[in-house]
């Protein structure tokens, strides 16, 4: 198997195929594992299949669960929601809920990787499927060749468009600024607590990650002129500061406290019909990339990549085995990740910032929701309890 592509879905996919006892390669054009990103939302429905890789105790080390949503005032603070999380949580979707640095997840993912299944430095230029299997160029001049390629290649995926033709962006209409900051200088957030401001110019989130000493920030503002879709572009402090200038005092504590800024400009495709031929087929953002409003983009690449392995392991070897396998997997996964992909277009947590700020008699006491964004904020968790609740292992068992 070449697995192409060492990001979460990519490495994840490796981990689960060489606990399966297949042999696996995987290329990555990155000449090391960079230190890229910032937090991550890892959902119940990620990290029960994640901890049955054997990832708990390294998960419970390096991320946190957080204790409870608390969705507040963008412009006073006066607390709109709380949603616990934690033990109430996990007693309902039979996991926990972690948030992480894509750094930490990254690095726990690679050490299950034996060093001679992962090259780094190659990157594919294309690729050819005959009968007989796959032969991958690379930029280097070296070719190489397997029997199933696993495009697990990213947003900007060279395989997906071999294999579904060329798909146009589609533009959300906001940009995130994102980044880390330190937890010793926003000293009024709790550090087991993921915060949403709402209800003000834009919407800030504020989540804690490697074991509660950062805190990631995700500053959504409406953007008319859409940037190119880049993980690696950078944004300035200066521009997030103005953002979230009429922010209550926590708001404004987060902005001063930031350092290097991302500027996340939010696209995503429409669902494809096909992600796969006879010998290749695709997983995560490359086969469905999606907005980041339920926090999903990472979990389902994890899904994709143990029902992959699973589909591949139970097929009987021989020339039809890979085919057959590859249809297993795309019928289970397709329509599940249709669903997620134009879920998260809905907005998600956006739909929190409808409340106008409210007068400040109205206010609510301290650490009491105000109605309506409580009413919002159910809905909102609602409309992913079954995405929590999903074990795509148990899925493959009834198919
Ligand atoms: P990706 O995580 O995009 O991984 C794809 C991998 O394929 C990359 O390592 C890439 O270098 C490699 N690749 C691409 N093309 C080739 C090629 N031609 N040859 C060889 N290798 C190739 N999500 C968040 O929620 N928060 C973040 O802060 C965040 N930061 C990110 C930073 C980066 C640099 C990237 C790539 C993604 C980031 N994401 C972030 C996205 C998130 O990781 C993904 O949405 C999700 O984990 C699905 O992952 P994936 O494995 O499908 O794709």
């Amino acid at each position: 198997m070449a697995v192409l592509g060492a990001g979460i879905g990519g490495l994840t996919a490796a981990a689960a195929l060489l606990r399966r006892g297949l042999d696996v390669q995987v290329y990555e054009q990155a000449g090391e594992l960079r230190e890229v990103g910032v937090g991550l939302h890892l959902g119940s429905n990620g990290a029960r299949l994640l901890h049955r890789l054997g990832l708990g105790a390294e998960l419970d080390r390096v991320a946190v669960r957080p204790a409870a949503m608390e969705v507040r005032s963008f412009g006073d603070g006066a607390v709109f929601a709380r949603q616990p999380m934690g033990k109430t949580w996990e007693a309902e979707y039979g996991a926990p809920y972690y948030t992480v640095h894509r750094a930490d997840l990254l690095a726990a993912l690679a050490a299950l990787i034996p060093p001679g299944r992962l090259a780094l430095g190659r990157r594919c230029t294309g690729f050819e499927e005959s009968d007989a299997g796959v032969r991958l160029a690379f930029a280097d001049g070296t070719e190489a060749t397997a029997d199933v390629l696993v495009g697990a290649d990213g947003v900007h995926s060279v395989v997906r468009r071999a294999v579904a033709g060329a798909q146009r962006p589609v533009f959300s209409g906001v940009t995130a600024y994102r980044g880390v900051v330190p937890a010793g200088e926003t000293p009024s957030l709790a550090r087991d607590t993921m915060f949403v401001w709402a209800g003000g110019p834009s919407r800030l989130l504020a989540y804690p990650v490697s074991g509660g000493r950062l805190f990631t920030f995700v500053a959504v503002v409406p953007d008319g002129g859409a940037a190119p879709e880049s993980w690696s572009a950078t944004g300035s402090a200066d521009e997030v500061v103005r953002a979230l200038a009429a922010g209550e005092p926590a708001v404004r504590e987060i902005a001063a406290a930031v350092g290097e800024v991302g500027r996340w400009s939010l696209w995503d495709r429409e669902p494809l019909d096909r992600w796969s031929t006879a010998r290749t087929t695709l997983l995560g953002d490359a086969a469905h990339p999606m907005l980041p409003h339920h926090g999903q983009g990472a979990n389902q690449a994890i899904e994709d990549a143990i029902a992959l392995a699973a589909c591949l392991a139970r097929t009987p070897r021989g020339p039809h085995g890979p085919a057959a396998a590859l249809d297993d997997y795309e019928r289970l996964r397709r329509p599940h990740t249709r669903r997620v992909q134009l879920g998260s277009r809905d907005g998600g947590s956006m739909r929190l910032g409808g409340d106008a700020p409210a007068p400040a008699s109205a206010a609510a006491p301290a650490g009491r929701p105000r109605e309506g964004s409580a009413a919002a904020l159910g809905s909102m968790v609602e409309d992913v309890g079954w995405v929590q609740r999903y074990d795509v292992e148990a899925a493959l068992a009834d198919a």
